[in-house]
């Protein structure tokens, strides 16, 4: 039954098509912007469809960003024959709260994942190839310690081996099975630094 009236239900089902909200939290959020006042429900929305269309893949490392290439791949204090794999630009972020890495990166957008249909065609893998073929001197791989991050980091290391460009793999400071972007920066550092060649 419809207790609301149907735009309210409307903005209800829209919300609660958002990860990790459910139909609870969609009906609260759905009355608190409902009650905001009406600039500020126009900065959110504007914010919203901005982001949509100005935000784009990095045309080097396929990271999120409003440019041709992103902030970090058109620094010149970036080294750039140093590619640090992430799987997502979340992890990327991650990785420069720490302020210390002082290389690349390469966003795969996802992990190969057999169970979920994911493979390598699936995410960004061929453009990392691609990139190898200029000036690499080592190629770190710092996907997430789960099943998929070390199925695609294996993946990766067999991939590349061949080419002659060092492989290494972030130590395992980082607990197994946790995200990336949750680990606290100090931990991060020290699976940075602790990394070794595979
Ligand atoms: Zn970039």
């Amino acid at each position: 039954m419809d207790y609301y009236s149907s735009q309210i239900t409307k903005l209800i089902e829209e919300l609660g098509r958002l990860p990790g909200v459910g139909n609870k939290s969609a009906q609260r959020l759905a009355f608190h912007i409902i009650n905001m006042p009406e600039e500020q429900v126009m900065n959110l929305s504007n914010a919203m469809v901005e982001a949509k269309k100005n935000v784009r893949y990095c045309a080097k490392c396929f990271t999120l960003t409003d440019k041709e290439i992103c902030p970090i791949c058109a620094s010149p204090k970036r080294n750039p024959s140093m590619i640090m794999v992430v799987e997502s630009t979340r992890d990327l972020a991650a990785y420069e709260k720490t302020g210390k890495y002082e290389g690349v990166y390469h966003v795969l957008h996802g992990a190969i994942s057999p169970m979920l249909g994911i493979g390598p065609e699936n995410i960004k893998l061929k453009e990392l190839m691609v990139r190898l073929q200029g000036n690499v001197e080592e190629l770190i791989i710092a996907t997430n310690s789960s099943l998929e991050g070390e199925t695609t980091a294996m993946y990766i290391s067999k991939l590349v081996k061949p080419t002659g460009v060092k492989v290494t793999r972030i130590a395992s400071g980082v607990p197994v099975g946790s995200d990336l972007e949750c680990t606290d920066e100090v931990t991060l550092l020290r699976a940075l630094e602790g990394r070794v060649e595979i």
